[in-house]
């Protein structure tokens, strides 16, 4: 394989743990072969020039750095605008929710380009290019616009709806044609491919070569599903740090006569938090032994708050911890703790594992990485119970969760009672097949996929 040139919304600087799992995987395929990862800096430059900014390589090791600045106009219109007022929720299956602004597209379109442009004057000939997520959906036809004859994948970290919601999407033909000037297009799940060949075959339409092959615009594009995974080693060693024992030792101290439930998220509307809140009020209310013991512990990190469905959505959330607490707490016992700040990565482990539940109920989620985490971090002689929602990407692979429909709150709680009271030979047996499950199917079995598909067709 050539030189790999990653391309993402935010990069990471793979040597630092805050990165997280997926930053190590990509840094460690980067490594390997000298690679560049280009993205946007994190920067905003008040009164930039729209589609343009400053370009700053750097090394981190063996891999460079490329990064560019963005025009306040540009985050505006291209990051929160089109990207996460409208790509987002609609992939997330939230027409209510989108932002139809008809400005946003030409941002879109600019960062695209410039980020296209940028980026041609640090590539070789036989560089091979994969491109992160929907942010970044039309660079490659930008890069080939431009003469770039390398090869590309598009990995996209998000769902893909149902052909008829994509087709919401104003520019949707426009989106999907661009999709075809790569060479393979990842998806997290089985069922997203499936949405991806229904749209093509019908909306373009496109020739079915195969199972994973169609043919239109004069191009061929595979496309197949890759379920990103855990990094489960290193989210061990994670644990065996200071940071995630001090915090397990923490939450056993202080939570020694409750028994504990816990969700970790970004605060999006994806993840089921007020769905998840209703349950968990059901879950008092059916099940009054839980009185004085049972307590969620929901973290809900900070994210994008400017848009304003977040907004909203954190109103929603506190009213509701307020209602329960209010409702059913004693002095001496608070059913909700909402933590609405982010928890170091190092911390995570301890968090996890101190936990006796968790609950990862989003109603749409791409792959949803909390519920491997979790798994990865617990005693495997005293495992926690892991209550999944079917429509977390992560469904298809993690078969002995205890699944739920988060719509449904009476059998959420239902659920979230029989994780509770799950005997301990039932917790390990599961616990040991899940832990099998993300180990087989970790990161870097997702990247190695991913790539040596990628590598195999530009040879071919
Ligand atoms: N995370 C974190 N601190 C927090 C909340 C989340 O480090 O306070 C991390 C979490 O460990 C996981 C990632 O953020 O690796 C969230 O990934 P996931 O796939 O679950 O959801 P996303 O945020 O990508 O929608």
């Amino acid at each position: 394989m050539g030189r790999l040139v990653v391309v993402s919304n935010r990069i990471a600087d793979p040597r630092k743990t805050s990165a997280g799992g997926l930053a190590v995987a990509l840094g460690q395929a980067l490594e390997a072969s000298g690679g560049l990862w280009f993205g946007w800096s994190g920067k905003v430059v008040d009164g930039g020039t729209p589609g343009e900014g400053e370009l700053r390589v750097q090394n981190a090791g063996k891999v460079q750095l490329a990064t560019v600045d963005l025009s306040s106009e540009d985050h505006d219109s291209y990051y929160l605008g089109y990207s996460n007022g409208v790509l987002w929720p609609v992939f997330h299956y939230r027409l209510d929710l989108a932002d139809f602004d008809a400005g946003y597209i030409a941002g879109y379109r600019r960062v695209n380009a410039m980020f296209a442009r940028k980026l041609k004057a640090l590539l070789r000939p036989d560089d091979v290019i994969w491109v992160h997520d929907y942010h970044l959906i039309p660079l490659a036809a930008e890069l080939r616009a431009m003469g770039c004859q390398q090869r590309m994948g598009f990995f996209l970290h998000i769902p893909l709806p149902p052909p008829l919601i994509l087709a919401a999407v104003p520019e949707h033909e426009w989106l999907m044609r661009s999709l075809f000037a790569y060479d393979l297009a990842g998806f997290q799940s089985e069922a997203d491919l499936n949405h991806f060949a229904r749209y093509v075959g019908t909306e373009i339409p496109a020739d079915v070569l195969g199972e994973h092959e169609f043919r239109a615009f004069g191009k061929s594009l595979q496309a197949r599903a890759f379920p990103i995974g855990t990094d489960v080693d290193e989210f061990v060693e994670l644990g065996k740090g200071r940071e995630a024992q001090d915090m397990f030792e923490q939450m056993r101290r202080e939570y020694s006569r409750r028994r504990l439930l816990l969700g970790v998220e970004r605060l999006d509307y994806s993840k089921g938090l007020p769905q998840r809140l209703k349950a968990f009020r059901q879950l008092l209310q059916a099940y009054p032994e839980n009185l004085g013991s049972a307590t969620l512990i929901q973290i809900a990190s900070p994210s994008r708050e400017t848009v304003d469905a977040y907004a909203a959505l954190l109103q929603e959330l506190e009213s509701l911890c307020g209602g329960i607490n209010g409702n059913f707490g004693e002095l001496d016992w608070m059913p909700v703790r909402y933590i609405h700040r982010n928890v170091a990565r190092k911390r995570l482990p301890g968090l996890y594992r101190a936990a006796n539940v968790a609950l990862v109920t989003p109603l749409r989620d791409g792959m949803n990485l909390v519920a491997k985490e979790f798994v990865a971090a617990q005693d495997p002689d005293d495992p926690g119970v892991l209550v999944l929602s079917r429509f977390a990407g992560a469904a298809e692979q993690m078969h002995e969760a205890l699944m739920v429909n988060p719509y449904d709150t009476a059998r959420t709680a239902e659920t979230m009672q029989r994780a509770l009271q799950m005997p301990l030979e039932e917790r390990q047996r599961r616990h040991q097949a899940l832990l099998e499950g993300i180990r087989t199917q970790d990161v870097h079995w997702w990247r190695e996929n991913f790539l040596t598909m990628l590598t195999e067709l530009s040879q071919s």
